[in-house]
């Protein structure tokens, strides 16, 4: 017997899941909750929805229709939110450039994505000064900007942001459409070849805030989000839409503060000002917001961060926690939306001291709803959830990218099996917590054996004198490859600290079980500073290219 589709009767309504359907709770249930940005401007939930109106008109004078592509080079602000919504309830679709793009991948990505206009900070002016003359589809630029002082550009500017908003209505008649018409598109700058576009459709975007809801809000027992928490972006917009936690925080009606430029004093001040409990961001953020020495005069008791985007250490996590900041893991791709899984602590864990938590604070969390996930061995087989058998990470939710702008043959790739291979190896522990231990491309393969290069700076990132630390496998003629370890010392263990102090600390670990002796660096490197992505993660490929 086939499946029994459900009948529609003739007037009955497909009710699509739009982005705009997103802003009808929280004007119901909170419309005088705050939006905040930064030091400059505050308004009300009220007034966003206005704003957004008067976006959608003033975008459509300019000429932007369904199906445009609409790209914000902005630091993280209200301005930004506002596009999050406006531009796809129109049914164009919203390009979040990454601004720390090289020139060459920046004009990449502006041709590549057919950008018909761009809305640009003044502080990114000059940037696109640089390839002004290599567009091949923009049309207008519209100014953003924090200060009176016009910029002084080449650029032919089509408009001021405040200024169109001014002249445009509130109201606009948002239509309803296809729900898996496109919404968002951005690139991943992978570890190879050019960036790569991913997109997301309205139907997906919805998907995503609801689970993402349900995890941080229903299943997150030690540290449950509630629309009475003040919410701060830490993860710039461009990167997956700040997590999508945008749209989630907006459904909730929770305030919000766009803190604009990263700089960690004014962060640090803004969270205690504005009273932020509850953000997300890389660990190389919270590490520098750790280490500012302001921090000693704020207090960030009771603030949950959320960490993902690379692995969270157990140093970092502690630090946090003896803070009494609420540290723990999640895990996703730009290429799922992002979640995927969240370290949440199960209850009868929540009465744990915090060295046991530590371990599950730092695994990188339970699926969330709707989240199919496997391990598999070379042969593509189903390794088993005994937190041993490492294997690659595929996933299947509704919210993954349905494959790569103009790029059908590294979609497929993507997508080989009907699963999204993530190019991530992990295990599933029969509680059912994911643990990555790789990137597929930086495990290190020493004498056949596999090493992670992720456990090995976990362990160093434990010695007291070590501020940061990445590790990657070097070619060996006789091993195949080596670990090598890139070091960066705290400042009071500058010159203190030798190679075999930390081979010795390695050791330790040996003589434990935790690793085997043949993942003991070859070589320590001390260095100043870490090379980072332009999303503020650990660069293997320079370490590789400099080190190699
Ligand atoms: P991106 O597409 O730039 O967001 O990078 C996604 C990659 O970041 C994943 O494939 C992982 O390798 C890594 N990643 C994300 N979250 C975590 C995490 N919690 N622990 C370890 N690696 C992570």
């Amino acid at each position: 017997m086939p499946v029994r589709i459900i009948e529609s009767t003739a007037s009955a309504y497909r009710y699509p899941l739009l982005v705009k359907n997103i802003l009808i709770t929280p004007l119901i249930y909170s419309p005088d909750q705050e939006i905040v940005y930064s030091d400059k401007t505050r308004y009300s939930y009220r007034t966003l929805v206005q704003r957004i109106g008067r976006l959608a008109n003033a975008l459509e004078k300019l000429g932007v229709d369904q199906g445009d592509t609409v790209a914000v080079m902005d630091w993280d602000s209200h301005r930004y939110l506002e596009c999050f919504f406006a531009v796809p309830m129109m049914g164009a679709v919203l390009h979040t450039v990454n601004i720390r793009l090289s020139k060459e991948q920046l004009i990449y990505t502006i041709n590549h994505a057919k950008d018909d206009i761009i809305l640009v900070n003044a502080d990114f002016i000059p940037l696109l000064e640089s390839v002004k003359d290599r567009f091949q589809t923009v049309k207008k630029i519209i100014l953003l900007k924090d200060h009176d002082q016009p910029p002084d550009t080449p650029l032919q500017l089509d408009g001021e942001y405040e200024e169109i908003l001014a002249e445009s209505d509130t109201e606009y008649d948002f239509s309803d459409f296809d729900e898996n018409t496109m919404a968002t598109t951005f690139y991943t700058t992978g570890t190879t070849g050019l960036p790569k576009g991913v997109y997301f459709s309205h139907r997906q975007l919805v998907l995503h805030t609801y689970a993402t809801i349900a995890a941080l809000c229903v299943h997150n027992l030690h540290a449950t989000v509630t629309p009475k928490d003040v919410y701060m972006p830490l993860t710039p917009m461009f990167h997956v839409h700040a997590w999508g936690i945008p749209y989630v925080m907006t459904l909730m009606g929770t305030k919000q503060v766009y803190p604009g430029r990263y700089e960690p004093e004014k962060l640090l001040r803004l969270i205690e000002k504005e009273r932020v409990t509850f953000s997300h961001c890389v660990p190389t953020i919270l590490f520098m917001l750790l280490s500012n020495p302001v921090v000693k005069h704020v207090d960030l008791s009771g603030w949950k961060v959320v960490i993902g985007g690379a692995a969270l250490s157990k140093q970092l996590c502690k630090a946090g926690c003896e803070l009494g900041i609420n540290v723990y893991a999640a895990y996703g791709l730009s290429e799922t939306c992002p979640v995927l899984t969240v370290a949440n602590l199960k209850s009868h864990m929540l009465n744990w001291d915090l060295d046991r938590q530590l371990d599950f604070r730092c695994r990188t969390g339970l699926p969330i709803s709707d989240v199919q996930m496997k391990i598999v061995d070379v042969n593509g087989a189903s390794l088993p959830h005994d937190g041993r058998s490492v294997g690659e990470i595929l996933v299947r939710t509704p919210w993954l990218t349905q494959g790569y702008v103009n790029d059908p043959q590294r979609a497929e790739e993507l997508w080989q099996g009907g699963w999204l291979h993530t190019g991530d190896m992990g295990f599933i522990d029969p509680e059912g917590y994911l643990k990555i231990t790789d990137r597929l491309k930086d495990i290190i393969k020493t004498g056949g054996e596999w090493i992670s290069s992720l456990q090995l700076e976990d362990i160093i990132t434990q010695h007291e004198a070590v501020s940061e630390a990445a590790v990657i496998g070097v070619l060996d003629e006789k091993w195949g490859e080596r670990p090598l370890a890139v070091v960066v010392l705290k400042k009071e263990f500058a010159e203190k600290i030798t190679e075999d102090d930390i081979r010795a600390f390695f050791m330790k670990f040996v003589k434990k079980g935790a690793i085997p002796k043949y993942g003991v660096p070859e070589r320590v490197v001390f260095t100043d500073a870490i090379p980072k992505t332009s999303v503020g993660k650990i660069d293997k490929k320079t370490i590789r290219q400099q080190y190699a």
